[in-house]
C-alpha cells in the first residue's frame, strides 16, 4: 500500500509538473504574440524601449573630436564678421559640411540689407545656409535647429574675430546633430530644418529674415531650438548645469528637455529668461512660433574680443549641450 501510495504521488506529481509545462507554454506562447503585435505598433511599452535605445545610440554618437575639430576650423576664418569679405565663403564651406554628412538639397538662402555701420551706410548680400531632412508624416510641420556663424569684435570691425564660444560652439550643435542623424538614417516624422544663421551680431539680421519668410508663406513651426555659446565651463564641475531660455508657452517642451538631460547626459537644466531677446530664437517668438534657447550656465567675458578662443572652451561641456538638442527632435520625431 504505501508503495501504491508512492506511485501515486509520483503521478500526480508527474501530471502536475505536465501541467506547469503546458500552462507556461501558452504564457510564451501568449508573450510572443504580444511581443510579434508590438511591431505593429500595438505595445507601446516595446516601442517605448526601442526609441530609447535608438535616441541613446544616436546621441552616443555626437563625437567631441568632430565638435572640436568644427570650432577650430571656424576659428581658423580669422574673423566670420558679417561685413567681411570672407562671408560667402564660409557659407559655402557650412554648405559643404553638409553635403558631406548626406544632404542633398542644402541652400544659401540670400537676402539683401543695408546696413548703417559707423554712420556709412553699406549694401551686402547675406547668406543663411539652409539644409533640410524631410517627414514622412504627410504635412507641412517643421523643426528648425539653428544657429548663428558670424562674429564680431567690438574693438574694431577689422580685427581678428575668432568666435569660438559665440558662436561656433552653437553651430557645432547644428552641423553634429545634423551629421549623426544622417549617419543613424533617421526619418522623422515631421519636417527637420538646420539653419546656420548669418549676421545675428548685427541686429539678428539671418533670423529676422528667415522667421518673417516663414510667417509671411504661413509655415507651421512647431518649435525653433537655438543654440548661442554653449561651450564656456569655468568651474568644470560634474553637475554641469545649463541656461535654458524659457520663452511663453514652451512648459511641454521644457519638460522634455529636463527628461532628456536626466536620462542621456551629466547635465542639469537651469531656467531662466535673462537672455531672451538676445539670440536668433527671439525673432521666432516674435513672429508668434514656439522657441528654446540653449547657453553655458556661467557667461563668458571673452566673447567679442581675441580671446573666445578654443582654449578657454570645454568642448566636452559643449558635447553634452549638443545631445539637448538631438533627443529633442528625437523625442518629437521618432
Ligand atoms: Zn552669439
Amino acid at each position: 500500500m504505501i508503495i501504491i501510495f508512492v506511485s501515486m504521488k509520483r503521478i500526480s506529481i508527474v501530471f502536475f509538473i505536465i501541467f506547469l509545462l503546458i500552462s507556461s507554454c501558452f504564457g510564451i506562447n501568449c508573450r510572443s504574440n504580444g511581443f510579434l503585435d508590438s511591431f505593429d505598433g500595438i505595445s507601446e511599452e516595446t516601442d517605448y524601449i526601442f526609441k530609447d535605445s535608438l535616441i541613446n545610440a544616436v546621441l552616443q554618437s555626437i563625437s567631441t573630436d568632430t565638435v572640436q575639430q568644427i570650432i577650430i576650423d571656424m576659428e581658423n576664418f580669422k574673423t566670420r564678421f558679417a561685413l567681411a569679405e570672407n562671408r560667402r565663403d564660409i557659407a559655402v564651406w557650412l554648405k559643404n559640411r553638409f553635403i558631406n554628412a548626406g544632404y542633398d538639397n542644402v541652400v544659401l538662402d540670400s537676402f539683401y540689407v543695408e546696413i548703417e555701420r559707423h554712420t556709412v551706410v553699406l549694401k551686402t548680400w547675406q547668406y543663411n545656409v539652409v539644409a533640410r531632412l524631410e517627414g514622412k508624416t504627410d504635412t507641412d510641420k517643421k523643426y528648425i535647429l539653428g544657429a548663428h556663424y558670424d562674429s564680431i569684435n567690438y574693438m574694431n570691425d577689422d580685427f581678428d574675430a575668432p568666435g569660438a564660444d559665440d558662436n561656433a560652439s552653437g553651430i557645432a550643435a547644428v552641423l553634429e546633430v545634423a551629421r549623426v542623424f544622417k549617419q543613424h538614417q533617421i526619418s522623422p516624422k515631421y519636417n527637420i530644418t538646420f539653419v546656420c544663421f548669418a549676421a545675428e551680431e548685427i541686429d539678428k539680421m539671418g533670423s529676422t529674415y528667415y522667421a518673417e519668410k516663414l510667417s509671411e508663406q504661413n509655415v507651421n513651426v512647431a518649435l525653433m531650438i537655438n543654440n548661442d555659446m554653449i561651450a564656456y565651463n569655468p568651474d568644470n564641475k560634474k553637475q554641469w548645469k545649463f541656461n535654458v531660455q524659457k520663452y511663453p508657452g514652451t512648459e511641454r517642451f521644457i519638460e522634455i528637455i529636463e527628461n532628456i538631460a536626466h536620462n542621456y547626459t551629466v547635465l542639469k537644466p537651469v531656467t531662466t529668461t535673462g537672455f531672451l531677446n538676445h539670440s536668433d530664437s527671439y525673432p521666432f517668438h516674435l513672429q508668434g512660433y514656439k522657441a528654446v534657447f540653449f547657453n553655458e550656465y556661467t557667461f563668458n567675458n571673452n566673447i567679442h574680443t581675441f580671446f573666445d578662443i578654443i582654449d578657454n572652451l570645454d568642448i566636452d561641456y559643449c558635447t553634452e549641450i549638443i545631445k539637448i538638442s538631438g533627443g529633442l527632435l528625437l523625442e518629437e520625431n521618432l
